[in-house]
């Protein structure tokens, strides 16, 4: 069998939670979209759902697969996408978010008495969400119908930032928006958890803090790991190219170690080397990403064998400090791991 394989590591989530309680008397929603940032939503689920209030995702399916395991709230974050999804809504007691208007034509034909709306207000990402002008009057609309509950929540735009002006703003409109309105509110996302504790309000809805790939200096570890192993080495000689375009050429006399993961795999696509480690040292890769492998310079290391394990990144990895060498974000790692790979996961 192929041995590329993801590890998640269950106990470090509800670790992180934990971690995130020391943070925030809110209540919080556990973000489990895209299948859990590409841990798989349903184990995420299984393993937190008696340390969460409620869950959310995007689309109609994963709500309802979500379903299966847990009978806690599960929010869709972008409401629904035509009208008639609300049928599933109603059977199946989704909350769901309204960002525009037209989310709530014919929504009285539907029974919504076991859900929560969402109302989402804009405060300055421009994304989704009301304007202020159409605030107060969706509102009374939407207090006509008949709901388990109505929430009022906006996102932020750059929470990640301490000390943000522009975080700064938005938390100021939505607290101007909604001081005087009676119900629980929701804003802060895991940078908002650790850097801006005045957004926090009611429920707070933590993703990429639950699985680790950010904000480790505030003490949250790492859930994955990202593994595979040498299924060839050849020796080459100074001045052999190795790899597509020819790009790539030995500096010096050295062994080229091949690994079965590529682009395909979800790994984003690169020209200049990006480090991985075999048997606790670090090597870099020779050449572009191929789409199901990599090549590794093992430089003059005879100790490397074929089945020897490589670690793209492993459970005291910082997945933020590797972004960066993939010239992309920590989500981007996570969330585009593709179901080539195998998915194994520790206690
Ligand atoms: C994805 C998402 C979150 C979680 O964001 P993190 O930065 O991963 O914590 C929270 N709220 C909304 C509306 C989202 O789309």
């Amino acid at each position: 069998m192929r041995k590329t394989e993801l590890k998640i590591n269950l106990s470090n989530l509800i670790y992180n939670i934990e971690v995130i309680k020391r943070f925030t008397k809110a209540d919080i929603q556990a973000v489990v979209k895209a299948n859990s940032y590409g841990l798989s939503a349903s184990e995420v689920a299984k393993t937190i759902n008696d340390y969460v209030e409620s869950f959310s995702v995007i689309t109609l399916d994963e709500a309802i697969e979500l379903r299966k395991h847990t009978d806690k709230p599960i929010l869709l974050l972008q409401g629904v996408h035509e009208i008639d999804d609300y049928q599933i809504v109603q059977e199946l007691c989704f909350d769901f978010v309204v960002h525009s208007n037209w989310q709530l034509e014919n929504i009285t034909n539907f029974n919504l008495e076991e859900s929560r709306l969402w109302l989402k207000i804009n405060t300055g990402m421009n994304r989704l969400g009301l304007d202020l002008v159409d605030f107060q009057t969706v509102l009374q609309n939407i207090e006509k119908i008949k709901l388990k509950e109505i929430v009022l929540m906006s996102h932020l735009a750059a929470s990640s930032i301490k000390n943000d002006k522009q975080t700064k703003e938005q938390i100021e409109a939505f607290n101007d928006i909604t001081n005087n309105i009676n119900y629980r509110k929701s804003l802060a996302n895991s940078g908002a958890i650790f850097n801006f504790p005045e957004s926090h309000n009611d429920i707070v809805r933590p993703g990429i803090a639950i699985y680790g790939g950010k904000y480790n200096e505030f003490g949250t570890k790492n859930v994955s790991s990202l593994s595979t192993e040498i299924i060839s080495i050849r020796p080459i000689k100074a001045g052999t190219k190795v790899g597509y375009d020819g790009s790539w050429v030995a500096k010096d006399d050295c062994f080229i170690g091949s690994i079965p993961i590529g682009y395909a795999d979800g790994l984003p696509y690169f020209k200049e080397p990006i480090t991985v480690i075999i048997k606790g040292k670090e090597f870099k890769t020779a050449g572009k990403a191929n789409m199901d492998l990599l090549m590794i310079n093992l430089g003059d290391d005879d100790t490397i064998e074929i089945g020897d394990s490589v670690q793209i990144w492993d459970f005291d990895s910082d997945l933020s400090k590797l972004s960066e060498e993939f010239n992309t974000i920590t989500y981007n790692l996570l969330a585009n791991i593709s179901g080539r790979v195998s998915k194994n996961y520790l206690e």
